[in-house]
């Protein structure tokens, strides 16, 4: 008797348990069947999302893209030209790419950046020559520059 009541209480005490730890998550979340969906949801209207919504619409053209900017304006925080210092580069300009370590310079990250700036130019160039954008100078202009020690 002594034992059947352990067993009970412990079974009991289980369920409390369970009830209290249940998932409550896990309901389905309702939605209007109106609602649009959408292939892609951007987060933030800055360069990253615009460049990657350009990317993707070349290459879906058909997938629905959404970008949600909690700013009231597009590019308005880091991507704000007045936010940075307006300098897209290969990476040569900027002395903490070529660190010097055990008396060598070590040129990987330039070689990486360079590589990744070369990228860019080439998209740029695509998009001038298919009219997404219309005049590199608004854009893009080469200066020359010194880096002083
Ligand atoms: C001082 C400085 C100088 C720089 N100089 C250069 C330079 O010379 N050359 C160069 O190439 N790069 C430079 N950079 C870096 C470059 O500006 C950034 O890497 C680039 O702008 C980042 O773009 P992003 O789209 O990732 O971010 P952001 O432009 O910051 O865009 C993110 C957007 O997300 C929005 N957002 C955030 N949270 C939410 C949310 N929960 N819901 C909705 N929207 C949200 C923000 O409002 C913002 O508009 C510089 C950066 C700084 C700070």
């Amino acid at each position: 008797m002594k034992r059947s009541l352990k067993y009970t209480v412990g079974v009991i005490g289980l369920l409390v348990i369970i009830f209290l730890f249940r998932p409550t998550a896990s309901n389905t979340i309702k939605t209007s069947t109106n609602e649009p969906t959408f292939h892609i949801v951007l987060i933030g209207a800055g360069i990253m999302s615009a460049t990657l919504a350009t990317y993707l619409a070349e290459l879906q053209p058909d997938w629905q893209i959404r970008m949600y900017e909690r700013l009231d304006r597009i590019a308005g925080d880091t991507s704000n030209g007045w936010n940075n210092a307006g300098t897209g580069h290969s990476g040569f300009m900027e002395m903490n790419y070529t660190p010097e370590k055990d008396e060598q310079i070590d040129i990987t990250q330039a070689i990486e950046i360079a590589n990744q700036f070369k990228i860019s130019k080439q998209f740029w160039a695509y998009q001038l020559k298919h009219r997404v954008l219309h005049q590199s100078q608004t854009f893009i202009n080469p200066v020359p520059h010194i880096s002083f020690l």
